[in-house]
């Protein structure tokens, strides 16, 4: 009782000392400009951190391996949003980067994959290549890249123009969409990295003429290179108990060496895998990554003044290994061990550079990743592999009994089936029945589980489910005419690594943490949806929203 009694003893002396502080300020604003008080409020920089492919379970299956000063700082000073998803498919790179900055899906922003059949010039399209600008950096077309197909405005571009321009926006990441798509259309610059013979971190004229003095110096100091060596466990691999064994069946392994096992001699290997290209496969890259961000703090003089900059640092490397070797493989958890390191490092770096207090962090994903299949079947979960030949081939057999014509299916991609409408025109065919007889075929074929037309698309309004995600993920300008879900686990992919694009849980459930300047501390299992970061942070900064979001903030997440 007497500890009860002490407890509201304390809690009532804080009322008080807070409300009188309060007060104090409250009155301290009448003698200071309203701006001081606006930009006093705000954090000084604001870092927005993707790890591709970062499945919610890596967070805590291999959490108590961690160390203290990476994910487990987010988590024991931050707010963990644990039941965090995307809300729209197909979770690919592109799309992801795109929605956790913008607060919205593909339907509204446009990025509806990473390539797709664009109908107007009739072919493939990567969703940030840009023929009418010029590398920077490279003689390699790899610089050639801008955010213009992408339709809606970022967190960082509202920053932009709230602050007149005068807060900074920087992208970084070694995949070139990593980098450009989070840092917006108003980016003061983006900068990814350029492998092959080169080894060197390279942007487009869309941003600048010439790479800046800090770029070219960290360039020129061999960074890269001094990652081209072996890749050995952290730890001993015996106490790598949260993963399968380091040999077998469902990994894939780089070229030139017999077996996907450890350890890996990176400069043997690189000659035969790209060169330093090599290194964004391998958890190296997210270490370049993190000193390239640190150089970038000082270089670009990010948070040194009261007006908020954004910084956009996207840890690739995850990705790829994940592709490679499967998400239960050695190599993913030795990859998260040694991530876990570079986020430390660039936290230290943030807390010396910027000030402890004075920036704030989230931590997020693009998408997810399934378990290889193989795997799956060699436990009995229903699991498996599509053939998109022989669908495409089936299919055209369809077409030619059905209409006597074998053109009439332009493409087929990411699930999704392009018609021919100036050949259905020619022919006085109806397109919505076309599109209704393809969906009818379809769904006769083996481990096709839904097929919905563009029309359905358009017209219906889905509130749950698959249907749900389909719709958000549907672009009515640039998606295709049919759209096909497979069943859960079944995937068209090689039959070892994993991949991600579905709208099932293993791809769309991903971590998502918030730490430093206005974030309170705890976690919920409330569900949050990934175009929720956007508006967050836009209410942290009291910013204008992009201008597609369709989230909302996190309330329970600030201060
Ligand atoms: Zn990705």
């Amino acid at each position: 009782m007497q500890i009860h009694v002490m407890k509201h003893l304390v809690v009532l002396f804080f009322i008080l000392v807070l409300s009188s502080s309060v007060k104090a300020q409250i009155e301290n604003t009448s003698s200071q400009t309203q701006s001081e008080f606006m930009t006093q409020s705000k954090p000084k920089l604001v870092v927005g951190i993707v790890v591709d492919q970062m499945r919610y379970d890596y967070l805590t299956r291999f959490y108590n391996k961690y160390g203290e000063g990476g994910f487990k700082r987010m988590v024991k000073e931050g707010y963990n949003c644990k039941n965090n998803h995307f809300n729209y498919v197909p979770t690919y790179t592109g799309p992801g980067h795109t929605s956790v900055y913008t607060g919205t899906t593909p339907k509204y922003h446009g990025i509806i994959s990473n390539n797709w059949y664009d109908k107007q010039i009739k072919a493939m399209v990567y969703c940030t290549q840009d023929d009418s600008v010029q590398s920077v950096g490279t003689m390699d077309i790899s610089g050639k890249m801008s955010p213009k197909r992408m339709k809606t405005t970022t967190f960082g571009d509202e920053n932009r123009l709230f602050t007149q321009m005068k807060g900074k926006t920087i992208g970084i990441s070694v995949k070139d969409r990593g980098a450009i798509l989070p840092a917006g259309h108003t980016a003061n610059g983006a900068f990814w990295f350029q492998g092959k013979e080169e080894g060197n971190w390279i942007s487009s004229t869309y941003y600048m003429d010439k790479l800046p003095k800090w770029v070219t110096d960290f360039n020129t100091a061999g960074w890269a290179k001094k990652y081209l060596k072996v890749w050995n466990t952290l730890y001993d691999i015996k106490l790598y108990s949260e993963s399968g064994s380091d040999l077998n069946d469902f990994e894939g392994g780089f070229v030139g060496k017999e077996t996907a096992t450890f350890p890996y001699d990176l400069n043997a290997l690189k000659d035969r895998n790209g060169g330093y290209e090599i290194i964004k496969a391998t958890p190296y890259g997210n270490s370049l990554t993190a000193d390239f961000a640190i150089a970038a703090i000082d270089g670009e003089q990010l948070g040194q003044d009261n007006i908020t900059d954004i910084l956009t640092v996207s840890f690739s490397s995850t990705d790829y290994v994940g592709h490679n070797f499967g998400v239960n493989s050695k190599e993913i958890e030795d990859t998260y061990l040694r991530l876990d390191l570079d986020l430390e490092r660039l936290f230290k770096a943030l807390d010396e550079k910027v000030g402890y207090g004075e920036y704030t962090v989230f931590l997020t994903s693009d998408h997810g990743a399934i378990e290889v299949p193989s795997y799956l079947q060699s436990l009995k979960i229903p699991a498996g592999y599509l053939d998109n030949i022989k669908t495409r081939q089936n299919l055209d057999m369809f077409m030619r009994a059905t209409y006597k014509a074998g053109d009439l299916i332009e493409n087929i991609s990411n699930d999704q089936v392009f018609l021919n409408r100036a050949k259905i025109k020619e022919m006085h065919l109806d397109l919505d029945d076309v599109q209704e007889a393809i969906v009818n075929e379809l769904i006769t074929y083996d481990h096709i589980d839904k097929v919905y037309s563009a029309e359905t698309m358009n017209t219906s309004s889905f509130t749950t489910g698959v249907e749900e995600l389909l719709q958000k993920g549907f672009n009515q300008k640039r998606s295709g005419d049919v759209i096909m879900v497979a069943d859960p686990g079944f995937i068209s992919y090689n039959k070892t690594g994993s991949t991600h694009g579905s709208a099932f849980n293993y791809d769309t459930h991903v971590p998502l943490l918030f730490f430093g300047k206005g974030i309170k501390h705890g976690e919920t299992l409330q569900k949050t949806e990934i175009t929720d970061i956007a508006p967050t942070i836009s209410a942290l900064l009291s910013i204008s929203f992009p201008n597609g979001c369709i989230g909302s903030p996190l309330s329970f997440v600030l201060d």
